[in-house]
């Protein structure tokens, strides 16, 4: 992509800066399946402290990521609960199916966070023709329902049932540091009460690759042994780690520049009247709005003829998504050829 496009596709469109460059140029590595990776020991020590659990995992992906806690969580023939929106359903290659042998019990909800009765009524009382359930699994923020953050007061008492009948529960964060930068509190804040945690370095961190697995020792002891099994097993694999320690010790903080363009973004797109968009529901960087005329794969084209990118959504809907690598300047050139397509 040239540079003078303003791609708002994904977050996980950022390259590596400077900065990560020479980090990883400089790497100290070592064959990270003998655990001899020292670079990959400190971004796993790392993000361990900042989620707030025992210990961590580098995998090579979010996807493998989700995948290997929901494995090591799960025997074959279980359900997992998660909202009918959810990554883990839509955008995983059904892979809970495909390698665990799990099957989604999804359920609907307004704002990607499944609502507790409905949580409650999803998990069955023990009967000889019922699946077990063994797994809770939420997402912060929610892709699919455009960012939406969930603080501890939504969390907590999700977490509270799941205990009460005994599920694992399991956090998709491939977006808490975004979380955490809009409400205003530390990671491991949105991380507590998970037994499994997964965040992503290559989103909106802005490392070019690798995701975090996080949880208690013996739990991580079990999802190394699954990350191999799912071929995820990597050797010098320091000078990505390397790129990911520059991106988790940056944190949270500068993610707050990306929620305020997408906010301004949203201001913007509200006062068009071929946009159906309500600025108040965009809370971290994902944007996701109405057009009143459908077809959004043609608006989709017509705007990457002035250079901006965004991704269709269905027949109707548009994602655009902010990043650390679109500027305040480029964010006013996408509202000026938003415009311009009338
Ligand atoms: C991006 C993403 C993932 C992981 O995706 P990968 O492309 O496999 O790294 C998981 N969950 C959510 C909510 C995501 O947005």
């Amino acid at each position: 992509m040239s540079s003078d496009l303003v791609d708002l596709r994904s977050d996980t469109v950022t390259r590596p800066d400077d900065e990560m460059r020479r980090a990883m140029a400089a790497a100290e590595v070592g064959d990270d399946v003998f655990r001899e990776d020292p670079t990959v020991r400190r971004l796993e020590d790392e993000a361990a402290l900042t989620v707030g659990t025992e210990a961590a995992l580098f995998v090579p992906s979010g996807t493998m990521g989700n995948q290997v806690c929901l494995r090591v969580h799960a025997s074959p023939g279980c359900e997992v609960v998660c909202d009918a929106a959810a990554h883990i359903v839509l955008f995983e290659m059904a892979a809970m199916a495909a390698l665990s042998g799990l099957q989604p019990r999804m359920v609907p909800s307004a704002d990607g966070l499944p609502p507790l009765a409905a949580v409650a009524a999803a998990v069955p009382a023990p009967a000889p023709y019922r699946a077990r359930t063994a797994i809770l699994a939420l997402e912060n923020t929610h892709n699919m329902a455009g960012g939406r953050v969930f603080d501890r007061s939504r969390i907590d008492p999700l977490l509270a049932l799941a205990r009460e009948r005994g599920l694992r529960t399991h956090l998709d964060g491939a977006r808490v540091f975004n979380a955490a930068a809009a409400l205003g509190v530390e990671v491991a804040t949105l991380t507590r009460g998970f037994d499994s945690v997964m965040f992503c370095l290559s989103k909106g961190l802005g490392a070019p690759v690798g995701s975090l697995v996080c949880g208690a020792r013996d739990f991580v002891g079990e999802a190394w042994r699954v990350r191999k099994m799912f071929g995820g097993g990597m050797r010098q694999v320091g000078v990505l780690a390397a790129a990911g320690l520059v991106a988790l010790r940056r944190g949270a903080e500068p993610l707050r520049q990306d929620h305020e363009n997408a906010r301004h973004l949203a201001a913007g797109l509200a006062e068009l009247a071929a946009y159906d968009v309500d600025p108040a529901t965009v809370e971290s960087n994902i944007l996701i709005f109405r057009l009143r005329a459908g077809d959004a794969p043609g608006w989709c084209a017509r705007l990457q003829e002035k250079g901006v990118l965004g991704i269709p959504m269905g027949p109707d809907q548009v994602r655009l998504v902010t990043h650390r690598d679109v500027s305040r300047a480029q964010i006013e050139k996408a509202l000026e050829a938003i415009r311009s397509l009338g």
